[in-house]
């Protein structure tokens, strides 16, 4: 087990792409840590990078307190799982496990002994013998994982090892692999562009964009205080209403025609911001109040057990979740209530940075 340190780490691919610039990041001993993001931004070059597959233009690589930068793979100590798993097709299950111990000249005896052992704990004895082309995605997946485990790494990196599996095996192996990193207790950093799989698996999170971290937190932290625009639109099942308005007086944000409670604090009235608030924060209301945002339907989507209502008014366009026994239809007109104390403001220009420390 190690702690993973990255200092000043930049990458430029040849042909002047800059991949990472000058990233920091920690991350604690046995740590479940998830670097999430749009496609592009940097997270596979990350994780290769700490795997010693791609070498850093700049900074260091410090794993369980050794400095690792200049060291090949081999010497590093960490475990890849890579997005399409890169299994051997002409090879079983046991000699793919057992590969890296191949590698490392263990013994055959021993080494078909810990294979067995290891595809034994994630569920595979019965598929032993056979090739990757005759076992299932989810099976694929925990092969990948079997011989990720099979030579005790201090890191396992993952890179999107969950997004070739279909909806409903995806959710079960996410479930499987929480388990898993808890009982092993090995430090691992999972890549995902899907905020959902962060939130529900991650210790800690970093949100990235275009080589940068634009915030590093729990689960719950990066969820309830997203520290700029950027990760709170990204975070969340649906993102968070970001609408322009100015604090006025009575801590309160004129939105349209709406004025909002807001935890404005020192803010000065007259001051542009941003008011950020979630869709599922929004409350129906019969009728309309001076801290009522009011618009009219133009889309219902059915989530299952809630709706997703599209609002058009002077606020601008608005997204509420309500119940899914809602009986709204597009066309009606709609009221809503924000609830304060989950309402956020951020500045309208540079970085869109939160501006108040919310509760
Ligand atoms: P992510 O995994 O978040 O999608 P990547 O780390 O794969 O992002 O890529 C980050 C940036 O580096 C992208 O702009 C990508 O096009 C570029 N890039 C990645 N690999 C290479 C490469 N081998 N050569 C040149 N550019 C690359
Ligand atoms: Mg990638």
């Amino acid at each position: 087990m190690a702690a993973i340190a990255l200092t000043g780490l930049t990458k430029d691919y040849p042909g002047g792409v800059r991949a990472l610039d000058g990233l920091e990041l920690d991350v604690a001993d046995g740590e479940f840590f998830a670097l999430l993001g749009p496609s592009g931004c940097g997270k596979t070059t990350i994780l290769r990078t700490i795997a010693g597959l791609e070498e850093a233009t700049a900074g260091t690589v410090v794993i369980g307190g050794d400095d690792v930068t200049r060291l090949p793979p081999g010497r590093r100590d960490v475990a890849m799982v890579f997005q399409d798993y890169a299994l051997f097709p002409h090879m079983t299950v046991t000699d793919n496990v057992a590969y890296p111990l191949r590698i490392r000249k263990v013994p055959t005896a021993e080494r078909r002994g810990r294979a067995a052992e290891t595809a034994g704990q994630l569920g595979l004895t019965k598929q032993l013998d056979r090739r990757p082309g005759q076992l299932s995605g989810g099976q694929q997946q925990r092969v990948a994982l079997a011989r990720a485990m099979a030579c005790h790494p201090r890191v396992f990196l993952f890179d999107e090892p969950l997004s070739n599996l279909d909806a409903r095996m995806r959710l079960e192996a996410r479930t499987f692999l929480k388990r898993l990193q808890r009982e092993l207790a090995v430090t691992t950093v999972f890549v995902t562009h899907d905020q959902a799989e962060a939130l529900a698996l991650a210790d800690r999170i970093a949100v990235l964009s275009d080589g940068r971290v634009r915030q590093v937190g729990t689960p719950t932290e990066v969820f309830r205080r997203p520290a700029n625009t950027f990760v709170a639109s990204f975070i969340g099942s649906t993102p968070m209403n970001l609408l322009p308005g100015t604090v006025t007086a009575g801590a309160r944000v004129l939105v349209g025609d709406a004025a909002l409670p807001a935890p404005v604090g020192e803010i000065a009235p007259g001051t542009p911001v941003v008011y950020g608030i979630r869709p599922e924060y929004l409350r129906l209301t019969p009728t309309a109040g001076e801290d009522t945002v009011t618009g009219e339907i133009t889309v219902v989507e059915n989530l299952g057990s809630t709706q997703l209502l599209t609002l058009e008014g002077p606020a601008g366009t608005v997204q509420v979740v309500v119940p899914e026994d809602s009986e709204a239809a597009p066309g009606a007109p709609l009221h809503v209530v924000p609830r304060a104390d989950r309402a956020l403001l951020y500045r309208p220009d540079g970085d869109g940075e939160l501006l108040t420390n919310c509760p």
